[in-house]
């Protein structure tokens, strides 16, 4: 049976999924994993759908590994092991940014690589490890298609006002503008909507992806006509080490005032910042949620305080609510940290059902509440596999 895998290479992590093709050309997730801690002391886990465990590995003294590297060991396992006799026949992944000219997901060749490479200044922490991971597949397995599949493609076609800054237009014109991300998971999102409640699907929502990375996505219709990130992922809400909006004036400020380097402000705004700089503790909602720290309280009520404000925004751009959907890690799981949102979105005529929410839905709204309110897990590796899918089918027809 013919397989598909999906990619997302993040910093120090890999996360991968195998999706046979069935009959029908459906897609069956058969197993998934992880390679964590890159740089550090890797790990590799991998299971089967049905939580059998394939491969665990452990390199504790593997902190040279490169991606490239890691990924190869787990090719080399995987060429071992018959994977119940499926055939990879295409590779898709994650990459965060696709610029202006990307508009929908790509099959990989040389020049995209080039291509892509030139937005690596616009997503450090993220779309080098998405390019080391093709580049390595590359050589892996050259004959084998790839597929690139863009975070920012989901906002590509929002209205040009959501798009601009403020900023003299061939600023704009030479690509200074709002692009927007998480554009995957909100796709799938939509999809998933359309399923779940199609007369909502067809109104105005706000989507909250709120993960390590988080942001908020206003989608009318199941298109995006704004959204929270900007030109880089680090625009918007607060998150777990990024700041989310600030005032430029700051950074005028720490450069020249208080002689930080561009690299020093870099680190300082994706990886100080968010939950753990006010925090001071942790960039993780679990831990923070467990301390009795005030500076932790602290930093949760800002989170809340920021998607409330930033909901607002959107609310302004869509011109009104019909529903809000949460997910990824503190959307689908931290029901104390829904309830202070959607405590703060009351305004709305927003009315949360403790008893479901502490369920993690799917419906966490009272019946009478105007935005119904739902928890949607999300699946970026699916989206990947099924935009790989059709790329690979469109080749051979
Ligand atoms: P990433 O952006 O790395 O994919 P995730 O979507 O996995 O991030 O989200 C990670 C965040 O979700 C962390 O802050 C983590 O603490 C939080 N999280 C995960 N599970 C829970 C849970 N059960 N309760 C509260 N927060 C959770």
């Amino acid at each position: 049976m013919k397989a598909i895998v999906s990619l997302n290479s993040g910093s120090s992590s890999i996360k991968f999924s195998l999706f046979a093709i069935d009959e029908t050309g459906g897609l069956q997730l058969s197993a998934g994993g992880k390679i964590e801690k890159i740089g550090i002391s890797p790990a590799v886990e991998a299971r089967s759908v049905d939580g059998e465990t394939l491969l665990e590995r452990e390199w504790a003294n593997g902190a040279a590994l490169s991606h490239a590297d890691l990924l190869a060991d787990l090719f080399a396992w995987a060429a071992e092991h018959p994977l119940q006799g499926r055939e990879i026949v295409a590779v898709g992944h994650r990459v965060v940014h696709g610029g202006t000219q990307f508009a929908a997901p790509r099959l990989v060749d040389f020049e995209l690589v080039d291509t892509l490479e030139a937005l690596c200044p616009l997503a450090p922490l993220h779309q080098p490890h998405n390019l080391a991971a093709i580049r390595a597949i590359a050589q892996l397995a050259p004959e084998l298609p790839q597929v690139a599949c863009f975070d920012t493609a989901f906002h590509h076609d929002k209205p040009d006002l959501a798009a601009r800054f403020a900023l003299p237009r061939s600023l704009h014109d030479e690509g200074v503008r709002r692009y927007g991300f998480h554009g995957l998971s909100y796709e799938y999102i939509a999809l998933r909507l359309a399923e779940i409640d199609p007369v909502l699907a067809s109104g105005r929502v706000i989507a909250a992806h709120l993960g390590n990375g988080a942001s908020l996505c206003a989608m009318a219709a199941g298109r995006s006509v704004d959204t929270t990130m900007g030109f880089t992922a680090l625009d918007g809400l607060m998150m777990g080490t990024r700041s989310g909006s600030l005032d430029p004036g700051v950074v005028l400020h720490l450069q020249t005032q208080m002689g930080m380097s561009p690299a020093d402000i870099e680190d300082l705004l994706y990886r100080k910042s968010g939950l753990l700089g006010v925090s001071g503790i942790s960039s993780d909602m679990r831990t923070l949620t467990a301390s009795m720290a005030p500076e932790a309280e602290e930093a949760l009520a800002l989170f809340a305080w920021r998607v409330g404000r930033e909901a607002g925004a959107l609310a302004s751009s869509l011109g009104g609510v019909d529903g809000i959907v949460f997910t990824a890690g503190i959307g689908e799981n931290d029901a104390d940290m829904r309830s202070r949102i959607c405590r703060r979105l009351e305004w709305l005529g927003l009315e949360i059902n403790e008893i479901a929410n502490a369920c993690d839905g799917p419906l966490i709204s009272m019946p009478d509440s105007r935005p119904r309110v739902y928890v949607i897990p999300t699946d970026e590796e699916r989206m990947i596999a099924l935009h790989t899918l059709n790329i690979i089918k469109g080749q051979a027809a």
